[in-house]
């Protein structure tokens, strides 16, 4: 039976004022301020999915030994809620978000989510929560739904007791400044995952094993990661967050092939079928770090860029490692930039949605 999520909100609490939600628009960083609500849901191996509810945003009661403290058996998804310029609201194929977050929790041993109460727990959030919803350019409501093994048992097992939640957080632009072509840094001894691992996976664990290498990539100057593929350190997989894409001089537009360790974006997915509209032939295949580097620098290869929901497209100016220093000529390259523009248009309503993309929530 479907879940319902009503809304439990008998004891007084705080709601922001307009006066309030207007100072966060002003200037609402990414993922530091959040709504009024959540959403929660309780699944047990006997009673399935059930007591699904907005409730009011608030620290959760976790016992010491609940079995997500200690054994990481979490999985989360990222998605936006876009105001358009007629203040209705709208979400970016929900669906596929619900699809991928069902394929996780499928390898991290946590029971499914149906895909109709994925989307109906992310909508009641937006419908309970609609002054929140900012409308300035590139601003969204921004949806973490994540579910954690939430059973007090230190023996190891898939919990037998799990909590499904969404949050939401008004954000601006992901990287500060507006788009500002980002140098990487290849990490040339971590990899992000393996064959047969949980790369392909959306979970907390690949993050948490991404921090040293993404912190190495801070202190050399850096925003991001570049991970290479756990067997032989030679293919190119993906960011710690974002998938990577090349165009090459030649009108290609090649993204690495998902290799059961890279992560399949909704972005990267969305990037592929727009590529054609664009001019350019998409192609998923494996991207080996050495054709980076010869095409960067003969020119074969004209524009790199990298993508996710958080920062739409984000242009890469230059790649380094303990041994490179590849500066991708002229970034941000054009095609980089009419793609941002097809998607964030897209998503904004500026642009007719001719893949049936967006789902109107309010
Ligand atoms: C979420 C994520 C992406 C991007 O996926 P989108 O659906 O486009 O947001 C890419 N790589 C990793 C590792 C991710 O976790």
């Amino acid at each position: 039976m479907a879940l319902t999520f009503d809304t439990v909100d008998h004891q007084p609490h705080h709601h922001a004022s307009d006066a309030d939600i207007a100072a966060v628009h002003a200037n609402p960083g990414f993922g530091t301020y959040f709504t009024d609500h959540m959403v929660v849901a309780d699944w047990t191996d006997g009673d399935g999915w059930h007591d699904g509810r907005v409730q009011p945003y608030g620290p959760f009661q976790i016992d010491p030994a609940s079995a997500v403290l200690h054994y990481a058996q979490e999985i989360f998804e990222g998605l936006k809620a876009y105001r358009h310029e007629d203040g209705s609201v709208w979400l970016f194929r929900p669906e596929k978000n619900a699809e991928r977050f069902a394929r996780s929790a499928r390898r991290l041993a946590l029971p499914e989510l149906p895909t109709e109460d994925f989307v109906a727990s992310i909508e009641a959030l937006v419908r309970a929560d609609p002054r929140w919803v900012p409308g300035g350019p590139d601003q969204s409501l921004y949806l973490r739904p994540f579910m954690i093994a939430n059973e007090n048992f230190l023996g190891v097992r898939p919990a037998h007791r799990v909590l499904y939640a969404v949050i939401a957080s008004p954000v601006g632009a992901y990287f500060t400044g507006g788009v500002r072509p980002v140098d990487i840094w290849i990490s040339t001894d971590f990899t992000r995952a393996a064959p047969g691992g949980t790369g392909a996976a959306k979970c907390g664990g690949n993050y948490a094993a991404s921090l040293l290498p993404q912190q190495q990539a801070y202190d050399q100057g850096c925003s991001q990661v570049l991970f290479l593929d756990g067997r032989e350190q030679r293919w190119i997989e993906e960011l710690g967050g974002m998938n990577m894409f090349v165009v090459t001089s030649d009108g290609r537009l090649v993204t690495p092939e998902l290799s059961g360790s890279i992560l399949e974006g909704v972005t990267r997915d969305s990037i592929l079928q727009v590529a054609r509209e664009l001019g350019l032939e998409p192609e998923e295949r494996r991207l080996s770090i050495d054709e980076l580097r010869e095409g960067v620098s003969s020119g074969r290869i004209a524009e790199v860029f990298a993508c996710g929901t958080a920062a739409v497209v984000t242009p890469i100016n230059r790649f380094r490692s303990t041994t490179d220093d590849l500066q991708v000529p002229g970034a941000p390259g054009r095609y980089t930039m009419e793609i941002r523009q097809q998607l964030l248009d897209i998503q904004s309503g500026r642009r007719d949605d001719s893949h049936g993309w967006m789902r109107r929530v309010l």
